[in-house]
């Protein structure tokens, strides 16, 4: 019996477990799933969690067992794994040691606060991040306590998963603060160590207008050095200080210590990885899959969806003694939430930015790119039920519905040239 091993249970690990068990022979192949966690989180919802929106008010709306979305011919183990013992193709854990031969990390990222001076004690005292559950909830009870006053949201570091997340929430805390009529009592400002509220020039340019139009302060080129909780500012290593009445931080975001120390890294803890096949650099008969790998795009569920595609091709085709194909191009796709029942739609790989069009049928859409609309906004609300149903399950269509690798058609590309860009 020949052994695939799949480090992680969350989005990459669990599509590519269903993809895979549906592919391989079963009287030859056997899949076995390593986590630590007894439980998937579909972690888009805790955006909305903070602010009780649109039927996100509790852990049971976003949380379900972990064995639940796996296939049934795949094992599943609950453990700890320690170490990659990658030279003698076996994976050291707290439920014992498994040996294989073929490999997928699928271990996603980390919030690290320890690495910034003050930002766990403050996260003990006014300070709370949505990047986790129990930090979603602790930011609801802060956010149902706050009358009046200045919210700073602050990332810490670069990259972060979900990059457009925290422009969401400022969005979200504008539309909330409306609901709860105290919108005048509260000022609202991002602060981050991009250059802009969004990497991309044609995208920021765009978030920039509707951050002026809601009122919300932008503060760029902010490289976070320290917390202080006790006098509630936070501070840069350039000396600029921000001061807060209530802190949504993004710490910086980590990989996986197990993939560093088993020398897979990149010294980050971000697995080290060719960007187009997604096979390992440093490990044999080993493919990364989303969060935990370094290749230059987002790090979204999305992405992860079409990674696990490419994968799982590749793997394939290994396996059957043939070239794995170069094929990823860095295809992200992710709705921005701004409040009011409406949402931006951006679409983008390694070489083309988000621009103005429609998706996913050129000239029809019905979704529109890089505009404001609620259709969008309907689109983010169905994707819960899409993961659940289609996309963990690896049911979503593909070309053309929802191509892996990126369509050019129906963009507006001349954009990028007007703005300088490539
Ligand atoms: C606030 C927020 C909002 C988001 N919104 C969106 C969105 O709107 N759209 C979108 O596309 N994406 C969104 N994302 C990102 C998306 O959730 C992730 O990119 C996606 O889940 C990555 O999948 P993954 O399999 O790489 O990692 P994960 O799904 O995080 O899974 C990693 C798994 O590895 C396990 N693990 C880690 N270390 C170990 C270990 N040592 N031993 C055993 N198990 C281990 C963990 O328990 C976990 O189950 C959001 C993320 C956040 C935080």
């Amino acid at each position: 019996m020949k052994k695939l091993l799949i480090l992680g249970a969350g989005t990459g690990g669990t599509l590519l477990a269903n993809l895979l068990s549906r592919k391989l022979p079963h009287k030859e192949w056997e899949i076995t799933v390593i986590d630590k966690s007894p439980e998937h989180h579909y972690q888009p919802g805790y955006l909305f969690l903070p602010f009780k929106l649109y039927g996100y008010n509790a852990k049971e709306d976003i949380v379900r067992p972990v064995r639940e979305p796996l296939p049934h011919s795949a094992k599943f183990v609950q453990a700890d794994v320690y170490l990659i013992d990658h030279k003698n193709r076996a994976v050291h854990t707290s439920a014992g040691n498994f040996d294989y031969d073929w490999l997928i990390l699928g271990l996603g990222c980390r919030i690290a606060p320890e690495e910034v001076e003050g930002l766990e004690d403050a996260m003990n005292k006014n300070a709370h991040t949505f990047y986790t559950l129990e930090g979603a909830l602790k930011m609801q009870e802060a956010l149902e306590n706050f009358q009046e006053g200045h919210l700073v949201l602050n990332i810490a570091d670069m990259p972060i998963k979900c990059p457009v997340a925290p422009i969401e929430f400022v969005f979200l805390a504008d539309y909330y603060f409306h609901l709860k009529n105290i919108r005048d009592r509260v000022q609202i400002s991002l602060v981050t160590p991009l250059t802009g509220a969004f990497t991309k020039p044609v995208a920021n340019e765009t978030l920039h207008r509707v951050m002026d139009e809601k009122n919300i302060k932008v503060v760029p080129n902010f490289a976070l050095e320290s917390v202080d909780a006790d006098n509630k500012v936070i501070k840069s290593y350039t000396g600029e200080t921000v001061s807060y009445d209530l802190l949504c931080s993004i710490p910086p975001n980590l990989g996986p210590q197990v993939i560093e120390e088993s020398g897979l890294g990149d010294g980050i803890g971000y697995a080290v990885t060719e960007d187009k096949t997604l096979k390992s650099k440093r490990a044999e008969n080993t493919y990364v899959v989303g969060d935990c790998s370094n290749v230059h795009t987002s790090k979204a569920g999305s992405v992860t969806h079409f990674e696990a595609e490419i994968v799982s091709e590749n793997l394939l085709r290994e396996i059957a003694g043939k070239e794995p194909h170069p094929d990823y191009d860095g295809h992200s796709n992710c709705f921005i939430e701004t409040g009011f029942h409406k949402a931006f739609l951006i679409d983008f790989n390694y070489d083309i930015e988000p621009v103005h069009g429609t998706f996913p049928i050129p000239g029809i859409g019905p979704m529109s790119l890089l505009e404001n609309t609620y259709l969008n906004h309907w689109g983010k609300m169905a994707f819960k039920w899409v993961y659940w149903n289609l996309m963990l399950t690896g049911r979503l269509p593909g070309d053309p519905l929802l191509p892996i690798r990126m369509s050019m058609s129906g963009k507006k590309l001349d954009e990028i040239k007007q703005h300088g860009g490539h």
